[in-house]
């Protein structure tokens, strides 16, 4: 991916981890916080940060907020200050806003005022952390539709030096093979032929149900 600039409204545990992931991966960013202590922490993690209110147009003017190609929004106790943000930020002209809800009725707020992604961390993490416990064979998720999921699963012994083709996942349980990680090799569109090792962890698609059978064989 090449480089983007982004703005981190908010520089509490949530901005922060926000910011500092981008800024590793040699993004640009900016920093903003109503707090000048926020902004000296800041510092040190990330390209610039700067002192102000975000529920101030002109402040949020001065630092040419329209040019950055994503705003991160992550106030969350004073919500007011989080939704009169993403409603300037919009106003604005600013293409992409990400904003972080406390609960369902902020995260309806933000969207109505016009927020592009909203985030639920909270909620979102403790829904991660009981998928996790209901099934400790699948590393990673994602949902691609009420029904539908993208599963990293670690494969269990039994399917170990055995080929796709012999455990033919489609017509067994009803799923498909779309890579296989070995190690730190990953295998995009695997063969039929190749074989699988123990350690390795195969991504699947396929129906919820479905993968839930899959992910509980031993
Ligand atoms: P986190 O849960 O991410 O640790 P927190 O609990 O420290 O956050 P929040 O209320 O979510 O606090 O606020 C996050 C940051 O947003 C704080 O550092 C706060 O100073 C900053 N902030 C609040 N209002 C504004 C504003 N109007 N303009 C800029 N920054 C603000």
């Amino acid at each position: 991916m090449g480089k983007q600039s982004y703005a981190v409204i908010g520089l509490g545990r949530f901005g922060t981890s926000i910011a500092a992931k981008l800024y590793e991966a040699g993004q640009e960013v900016l920093g903003i916080d109503i707090n000048s202590e926020r902004v000296e922490d800041g510092i040190v993690s990330i390209t610039h940060a700067v002192a102000l209110d975000s529920t101030e147009e002109d402040s949020l003017k001065s630092v040419g907020i329209r040019n950055f190609d994503y705003v991160i929004v992550a106030i969350g106790n004073d919500m007011q200050a989080s939704i009169l943000t993403v409603l300037l930020l919009k106003e604005m002209g600013v293409n992409k806003v990400i904003a972080k809800a406390i609960n369902k009725r902020h995260g309806q707020v933000l969207t109505k005022v016009g927020a592009d992604w909203v985030i639920h961390p909270e909620r979102d993490m403790g829904e991660r952390v009981a998928h996790q416990l209901l099934s400790p064979n699948v590393l990673n998720y994602i949902e691609l539709s009420n029904e539908y999921n993208i599963e990293e699963i670690m494969i269990p012994p039994s399917m170990a030096s055995k080929s796709l083709r012999e455990l033919d996942l489609r017509a067994n349980y009803n799923v498909n093979a779309i890579a296989i990680l070995s190690h730190d090799n990953l295998i995009i569109s695997p063969s039929p032929d190749q074989i699988m090792k123990n350690g390795d962890k195969l991504v699947v698609i396929g129906h919820r149900r479905d993968l839930n059978d899959f992910v509980n064989i031993k």
